[in-house]
């Protein structure tokens, strides 16, 4: 028996092990849909679906938009930039304002830690959070271990190495949780000013240089998110690059190399990495509409698994 959904997806902390996995079930019944010709079911006809991006994004909003599309909702898609809020709408205001359509589902990306948690406690539509700050990114650790799930069978006892600008990288939070909860160990590295105090609590090991890498089953490299950075934290973009880049030298036949895009072609990975046959780069991409399809799904429906299908 898996316990019921949350009502919202606001952090990974939401999902135990049982959750995670039926949305993974669910994702893989969705991708199966995503081969067909007609790629759409109707599961949400008639509901309509918010997406509310306040920061730039291209694979998070078009997955979600393909995902609510996909099962036959209506969508509005709102982006700071041409809208009200260039007026110096609120974020309160604006989401009073779209509740009005009464959505059955809004999903918020902003600049702000913890702004999907207070937009759930202003509309009664489920709320999705497609990042908030360097907070969390819930559901790209889940589209993170559904492509690992369907490369390795399971985490279970995966050894995989987070690598580069965990400071400010809401990624890394979520899937060093989701990572952890389905059984994987994980490590940190990067500049020691690039990676939190404390961040062992999370369950991670921490350590400050590649020399271990080979290792890793799994090498997960990070964005270096100047956007986040008030100050310098590294010397330089291209003496970071020397000691952290990723290249395909860098890495034994066996492993595999994640990134969750953008990618800064030639800072965080060589070009020779991002192009080599063990890069899941594009499966990550891929699994980001089903799997975003499956969290609409389970928090809007979430019958039994059969239903989705049909
Ligand atoms: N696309 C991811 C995010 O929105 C990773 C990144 O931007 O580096 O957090």
């Amino acid at each position: 028996m898996t316990t019921a959904m949350p009502r919202h997806l606001i952090s990974i902390d939401d999902l135990d092990r049982s959750r995670i996995e039926r949305i993974l079930d669910r994702a893989e019944s969705f991708a199966e849909v995503q081969g067909r010709e007609i790629k759409k079911v109707p599961a949400l006809r008639g509901r309509t679906v918010v997406n509310l991006f306040y920061e730039s994004s291209t694979r998070t909003s078009s997955s979600f938009e393909l995902a609510a599309k996909r099962l036959s909702a209506d969508v509005v898609n709102v982006r700071s930039i041409g809208s009200a809020v260039d007026k110096g709408e609120s974020l309160k205001d604006t989401v009073q304002t779209l509740s009005a359509y009464d959505p059955a589902a809004i999903v918020i990306r902003s600049p702000e830690v913890g702004a999907a948690q207070l937009v759930a406690g202003w509309t009664e539509a489920a709320v999705i959070n497609a990042g908030d700050g360097k907070h969390e990114h819930p559901t790209q650790a889940l589209l993170d271990v559904f492509t690992l799930r369907r490369k390795l069978g399971s985490l279970e006892q995966a050894n995989i190495w987070i690598v580069g600008d965990v400071m400010h990288s809401r990624v890394a939070r979520s899937d060093i949780l989701a990572f952890k909860r389905m059984g994987a160990s994980v490590t940190v590295c990067g500049p020691p000013t690039l990676i939190p105090r404390g961040i062992e609590a999370l369950g991670c090991e921490a350590t400050a240089t590649l020399a271990r890498l080979h290792e890793a089953d799994v090498v997960y490299v990070l964005r270096m998110q100047q956007e986040r950075m008030r100050e310098s934290f590294v010397p330089s973009l291209r003496e970071y690059s020397e000691r952290y880049q990723i290249s395909a030298a860098q890495l034994r036949p066996g492993q595999l190399l994640m990134h969750p895009g953008p990618v800064n072609r030639g800072v965080e990975l060589s070009a020779d990495a991002i192009d080599s046959p063990v890069a899941l780069i594009g499966a990550q991409v891929k699994a980001g509409v089903a799997v975003r399809m499956a969290v609409l799904y389970e928090l809007l429906v979430g019958a039994p698994l059969l239903a989705a299908v049909a």
